[in-house]
This record gives C-alpha cells, sequence and structure tokens, in this order.
C-alpha cells in the first residue's frame, strides 16, 4: 500500500497496477484496463512520474503478484491492511489501472468484507462487471464512480449511476453544473453524484483532447467505430 503527493495530504492511501496494456519484463502481456477507451490516449499513468522504473517496477510487482497467487495476494492484503494506520482510513483501489478479471474484482470485494474498518474507492470503467458483481449486494465500506472515457460508456445513466466526467478545464466543469472534485479526492464518491475532473495539464494530452470532454469524445468514437463495423459488414455480405 502507497500514498502519493496527491492523495497524502486528505489522507489516503492506494494500491495501483500498471495502467492500460503492455508487456512484463518475462514477456507476458497484459491489459489491465480492458474496458478503456479514449482515456488511453492521453492516460495521466502512461505518463511522468509513473514511468519512472522504481514506480513502474512496483506497480508490475503488484500485478505479478495478483497473475501469479490471487488468493496469496488477497491474504497479503488483508494482512497489511489489519494494521491500526488503516482503520478509518481511505484506500484508493487503482490510482492507475483498473478491475480487468472478475476474479479478480472478486477478490477485491472480499478484501473490504474482511476489513470493514478501512473505507475503500475506486474510479472504474468496468461497468458491466460492477453492475453484475457488485451492485447486487456491495460491501458497505466499498465507494466507486463510474468514469467516463471507456467503450461501455453507453450503459451509464447520470440519472442513476454515480459518474465522473474529465472536462478540459474547471470553468467547463462549472459551465455543465458538475461538481469539482478539485479540493479533495473523495469528492468523487462523497461529493455530489455529477463529478467533475479537469483534464491534466499536459500539453499534448491537451492538444489530443481539443476541448472536449471526455464523454462526448468517447461518444463520438463510439460512432465512428460503428459506422466503421457497419460499412465492413456491408463489404462482407455484397455479392461478388
Ligand atoms: S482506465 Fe485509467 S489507467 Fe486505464 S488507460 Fe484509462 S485513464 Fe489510464
Amino acid at each position: 500500500m502507497q500514498s502519493n503527493r496527491r492523495l497524502k495530504h486528505i489522507g489516503v492511501w492506494t494500491w495501483s497496477l500498471p495502467a492500460w496494456a503492455g508487456r512484463l519484463p518475462d514477456g507476458r502481456t497484459y491489459n489491465t484496463c480492458p474496458s478503456a477507451g479514449i482515456c488511453r490516449h492521453v492516460c495521466y499513468a502512461l505518463h511522468g512520474a509513473y514511468l519512472w522504473p522504481v514506480v513502474r517496477s512496483r506497480h508490475e510487482a503488484n500485478l505479478r503478484f495478483v497473475l501469479e497467487d490471487l488468493p496469496g495476494w488477497q491474504r497479503a492484503m488483508m494482512a497489511e491492511l489489519q494494521a491500526s494506520r488503516f482503520a478509518g482510513r481511505w484506500v484508493r483501489i487503482h490510482d492507475s489501472g483498473d478491475f480487468f478479471s472478475d476474479d479478480y474484482l472478486r477478490a477485491w470485494t472480499g478484501i473490504c468484507r474482511a476489513r470493514p474498518e478501512v473505507n475503500f474507492y475506486c474510479y472504474t470503467k468496468e461497468v458491466d462487471r460492477l453492475r453484475r458483481l457488485v451492485e447486487p449486494d456491495p460491501p458497505d465500506n466499498l465507494h466507486w464512480v463510474y468514469s467516463y472515457g471507456g467503450v461501455q460508456d453507453h450503459s451509464l445513466d447520470p440519472g442513476v449511476d454515480r459518474v465522473a466526467d474529465v472536462f478540459p478545464d474547471e470553468d467547463a466543469i462549472e459551465r455543465a453544473g458538475w461538481s469539482s472534485q478539485r479540493e479533495s479526492d473523495l469528492l468523487a464518491v462523497l461529493g455530489p453524484p455529477l463529478v467533475g475532473m479537469s483534464a491534466n495539464r499536459i500539453p499534448v494530452f491537451l492538444k489530443r483532447i481539443a476541448g472536449r470532454r471526455f464523454s462526448t469524445w468517447q461518444a463520438v468514437e463510439t460512432a465512428a467505430r460503428a459506422a466503421r463495423h457497419k460499412a465492413t459488414g456491408s463489404r462482407r455480405r455484397a455479392p461478388s
């Protein structure tokens, strides 16, 4: 369990995987964010300090432990979280990465239930997985927010779901009537349910975002992909 500069000042611990897709030093490939959409083009966790060898190898070690011995990893997490420094505190599951499999998500809900004195929260794009495995009977101490920018965005209903969207800046959040989590990351799960996040001020990312919200960018991307599939399907069906 770690803490970074941004989360440390609000007393939040975090546990992370390497972001999105890659290859481990032993040659195995992985995808820890199978429902990532446009977010992968501007992924903060594929930039800056996240790429430092010490950070990267820690995240890769976390993933290797999960892949090679999920029950052992779960036991280790439960044991670590038993320490008094975690009681009454918050753990952010994934500063990078996501619930990439059913078994992995089940392991986390088991950890939450085993450590009721700890509060857990997460952002996730794994909408279908949480709908199936968590929403029917969530642990009391697990809080989540669905984040736009993924291939399952169309399943989200901002009238019902707690959702987070990335906006070009704080003014855009305010104009849309959403609520910024700038003051504390915990507002993503404890504040009003329409959560606005300001895009990282990384020039190359801002250029790609081009003033759009993640939700609108993803919707355009999804429509374009559907159109491409339809065109390919029509060509395949056309008589030769
Ligand atoms: S889901 Fe998060 S960590 Fe994964 S690619 Fe998207 S922004 Fe990066």
